[in-house]
């Protein structure tokens, strides 16, 4: 039985208010596939399962694949098309949910790779929460509107400028790999759609104290129209003051107009002395 017939038999239907386009090119689903140098020592989270797809091109190449889906009545459906995927497990929950450190604990892996083909108002929320729990991942692929894309690709431009846009480029080099023709999906989108790559950086700026670094970042940004001055009120604001000064500021400027290199240089310089945080 193949997979329509599979979810035809199980009565499924397409649900909007989740973004079921499911991906059916088989060119596009290996050409997002390769871009992941998966390896039989990777675990792949991927995020909408959806049909399985994706899921089973990456079963092939990966250790394991920690799939996770919204949608509880694709449980029945995806028991049957993955029957025979020995190294796939599918959470069927809400993914902003979970605690990926405990979904994660018991795989062993050298690597973690992250893949999702979903709404893009979930995008933005998907990558803070791998970085917001600190989980090492070496790449995430993710298939979003064209228009997001770009967005995405030019997040170091000023519009968009927040503390997520500096842990992200912290962390990640941003590129975007190819458009997809809203053709190959069914039922058909009124979009066409983006691959976008997030390549965990090789050479990090570095820092002394990575939480010193995200506390102080998240609090510089904490009311995004003041200045650092008020934000950073609880940091030794003279010794802030006098760094800033060798780049030409000073704490009367807002968040949005320190440089990433310079809040590393603020952090290391407090850090050093034990500054509370
Ligand atoms: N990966 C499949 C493919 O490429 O054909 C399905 C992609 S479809 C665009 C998105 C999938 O993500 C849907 O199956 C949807 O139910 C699921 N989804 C949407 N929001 C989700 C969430 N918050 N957590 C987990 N899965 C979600």
């Amino acid at each position: 039985m193949n997979v329509r017939e599979i979810l035809k038999e199980n009565d499924f239907v397409f649900k909007k208010k989740f973004g079921q386009n499911f991906l059916l090119d088989q060119n596009v689903l290996n050409n997002i596939v390769n871009l992941g140098n998966i390896t039989k020592n990777t675990l792949v989270i991927e995020i909408g399962v959806g049909a399985a797809a994706l899921t089973k091109k990456l079963s092939e190449k990966a250790k394991q694949v920690l799939g996770y889906e919204i949608d509880l009545s694709l449980k029945k459906p995806l028991d049957k098309i993955l029957e025979e995927y020995k190294n796939v497990d599918v959470i069927y929950d809400d993914f902003l949910n979970r605690n990926i450190k405990e979904d994660i604990k018991k795989y062993q892996y050298e690597n973690i790779m992250v893949i999702a083909n979903l709404p893009y108002y979930i995008t933005t929320p998907i990558i803070s929460k791998f970085i917001n729990e600190q989980i090492d991942v070496e790449k995430i692929i993710v298939m979003v509107q064209k228009e997001v894309a770009d967005r995405f690709s030019a997040m170091s431009g000023t519009k968009s400028y927040n503390s997520l846009t500096i842990f992200l480029n912290y962390y990640f080099d941003v590129k975007k790999a190819f458009i997809v023709s809203r053709n190959v999906f069914y039922p058909k989108p009124n979009v066409d759609s983006a691959v976008v790559v997030f390549n965990k950086k090789q050479d990090k700026i570095k820092l002394n104290n990575e939480p010193h670094f995200f506390k102080l970042v998240k609090t510089a940004f904490t009311q995004k129209r003041k200045t650092l001055k008020n934000n950073l009120s609880d940091y030794d604001l003279n010794k802030i003051n006098s760094i800033l000064k060798t780049f030409n500021k000073d704490i009367n400027e807002r968040a949005e107009n320190i440089t990433i290199e310079e809040f590393v240089k603020i952090s290391n310089e407090l850090s050093k002395t034990n500054e509370k945080f």
